[in-house]
Parts: C-alpha cells; structure tokens; sequence
C-alpha cells in the first residue's frame, strides 16, 4: 500500500491529502523548485480546495480581487469584467494547508505506485511543447490611485501583460512574449498602473505542454504524472492551480480504484482520456483568445502551434476508448 509522491507544489499536497487519509503510507520526495510568487485563485478553485483539504475557512484574510481590468482586443477600449479571486503566494497556501505527505522517502523503498506531481519526469518520458512564450515575473510597486482589488490584462504587438496585486501597494507583473521593457513602453493600461519595478524574480515557460506518456509502468512501479508535470497551461487561462487540483484528485481515485481491484490498464485508459480532453480545451480555449488579440507575426507563430497542439490532440483522441468510470466526490466508479 506504499506511494510515493514527487512534487512540491498543490498537486503533490492534494494527492497527499487523498490518499494519506484513506489509510495509504505515502512518502514524500521533494524536487527543490523555486515557489510561485503569487496565485490567483477563482472561487471555484477555492471552494474544491476547501472541500478537498475540509478547511471551510482556508481562505480568510488573503488579498481579493473583484474586478479584471482588459484591454485585449486590438485597439480596443478597457473593459470591467467582475471576478472574484484571491491572490496568495504559492509558500503561504502550502503552509496554510500544512503541507507534510507523509515520512521522506528511503533510498530502499519499492512503492506501488509513484506520483510524479512535479517536474521533472524520468527519461525516456517526452514533452510536447505547443508555443515558445516564456513569462518573466518582477515585483511591482503599483501607483496610488490604482484600483487595488483589481488585476490588468492587456495584450501588445510581441506579448502580453498581467498585473496581479498583493497588498500594500505592492504586486507582480507577468510579463509573457517580448521582454518586459518592450512590451511596458507599448502598454496604454497596464504601465499606468506601476510605480517602480524590482529585478525580474523568475523566468517560466508559459505555454501548453503534454507529458508523453504521463502514466503507465516504469520500473514495475505503476505511475501516474498530474498537475504541471502531466498538463502545463498557459497561465491566461488563469487556472493552473484547478486544473492541477483536478487532475490530483482524479490520479488519487485512480490509485484507490486500482487497490479496490478495478482492472489497472481500464483505470489508466480513463485518466490518460481525461487529461487529454482538459488539455484540448485547454489548447481550443488558447486559440480562442490569442485569435482575438492577433497582432502580428508573434501571435501568428505561437497560432500556429497551437494548432499543431489542437492536431496532436485530434489523433490522440482517435485511440480514445469510451469513459468506464465517474468521478462522484472523490472516488471513481463504474458507469
Ligand atoms: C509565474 C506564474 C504565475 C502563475 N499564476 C497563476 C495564477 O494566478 N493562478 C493559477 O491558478 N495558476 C497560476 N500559475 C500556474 C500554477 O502555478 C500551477 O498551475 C500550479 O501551481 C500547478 O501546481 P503543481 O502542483 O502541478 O505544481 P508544480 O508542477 O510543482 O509546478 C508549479 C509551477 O512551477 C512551475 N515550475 C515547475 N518547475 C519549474 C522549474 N524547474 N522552473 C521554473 N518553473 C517551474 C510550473 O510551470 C508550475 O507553474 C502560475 C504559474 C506561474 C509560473
């Protein structure tokens, strides 16, 4: 009954949660990756999280947004969306959430399942990468008059912006495509908002990318990748954090499945089919908005990949089997 989870992030923390308190001894390898500074989370996301962890009160006290503040289309004025998020910093949600899973893991120690929840995955696994935008994150001190419980999304000739808030006047810019400086001295809404930038915190891919294969057997251990290991998101989409929840939840019910005696090749064929539909819908909802903000040979290049991604999907969908099992509440049964 042992599994080992390798991940650092809410995706190991949730499989954690999971199968630590249906009786399962999970051990816990760290991959040492640099923390996400800070998260929007939509009150969808808080609310699975709240039922996933049992904490009603999770949340309570953390910077809220209430309005998104976009300026996408191409000559386009300013539009109001109300929204209704909280921003935290990916230390302080795991710490809220008391993120152990369990005893280190020992050089010895045979599971019976491993979940890879972070990267990177072991060779020979590959990743298809559909885009080239990387994001670069800078600590921003936002100017005076700015509305504080709002976030800015704008897009450019060459990339994007995104300006999250975080209290005392402080926040962090997303800066996705060209680098920040060309893309600041275009903007029209989001540099408005900026006093002074701090040195750039980090640099992230941010682009869809499909782990393949993202489970099967691997040195007769069965395992499974989810969150970002398995489906990485471009974060427009603005919800890596549920989408890697999601995919948790449905990886644990996976394992409890197996254990309960459901045949293991049925229960992967599910996941695998799963995660591929989310990840088209994913890439279709990419298509989507980075159509509508067209500008350029740099949305036209990263058009085209996703378009190779939305094919990929297209003939991996072909071998898809019909769904077996669903998901009611946290356990997966047959249909
Ligand atoms: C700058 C940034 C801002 C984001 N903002 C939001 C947001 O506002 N709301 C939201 O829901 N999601 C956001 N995401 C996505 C969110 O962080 C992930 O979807 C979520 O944390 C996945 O959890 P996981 O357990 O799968 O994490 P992991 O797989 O452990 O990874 C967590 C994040 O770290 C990144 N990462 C992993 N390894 C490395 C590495 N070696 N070098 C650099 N980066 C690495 C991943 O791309 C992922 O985004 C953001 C991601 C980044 C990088």
């Amino acid at each position: 009954m042992g599994i080992v989870i390798r991940g650092d992030g809410i995706a190991a923390c949730c499989c954690g949660q999971l199968l630590g308190s249906a009786g399962f001894a999970v051990m816990r390898e760290e991959t040492g990756r640099t923390p996400v500074p800070a998260l929007m989370l939509s009150r969808r996301t808080q609310r699975l999280m709240c039922d996933v962890f049992d904490k009603a009160d999770l949340f309570d006290g953390f910077a809220r947004v209430e309005a998104r503040i976009v300026q996408w289309e191409k000559s386009s004025s300013p539009v109001r969306i109300p929204h209704s998020a909280v921003v935290i910093s990916e230390d302080e949600l795991l710490g809220r959430l008391n993120f152990s899973a369990g005893h280190q893991r020992s050089s010895d120690y045979q599971p019976s399942w491993t979940v890879f929840a972070s990267r990177p995955l072991p060779s020979p696994i590959a990743e298809h990468r559909f885009g080239s935008r990387v994001a670069t994150v800078l600590p921003a001190d936002l100017a005076d008059d700015l509305e504080s419980a709002a976030c800015w999304i704008e897009s450019l000739s060459n990339g994007w912006l995104f300006l999250l808030p975080a209290p005392s006047r402080k926040g962090w810019l997303l800066a996705v495509g060209a680098a920040h400086d060309t893309l600041l001295s275009a903007s029209r809404l989001v540099a408005r908002q900026i006093r002074s930038l701090g040195p750039p915190a980090g640099q992230f891919p941010a682009c869809p990318v499909i782990a393949d294969p993202f489970c099967g057997l691997f040195d007769q251990t069965r395992w499974l990748a989810c969150g970002s290991a398995a489906l990485a998101f471009d974060p427009l989409c603005g919800d890596g954090t549920g989408n890697a929840l999601r995919e948790a939840i449905l990886a644990s019910a996976v394992i409890r499945a197996a254990f309960r005696g459901e045949p293991e090749a049925e229960l992967l064929d599910h996941y695998r089919t799963r995660l591929l539909y989310a990840f088209r819908r994913h890439l279709q909802l990419c298509n989507d908005f980075y159509t509508s903000a067209r500008q350029g040979p740099w949305w036209d290049a990263e058009l085209e990949l996703i378009a190779r991604g939305l094919e990929y999907c297209e003939r991996e969908s072909r071998k898809a089997s019909p769904f077996r099992y669903r998901l009611q509440g946290f356990e997966l049964h047959g249909v």
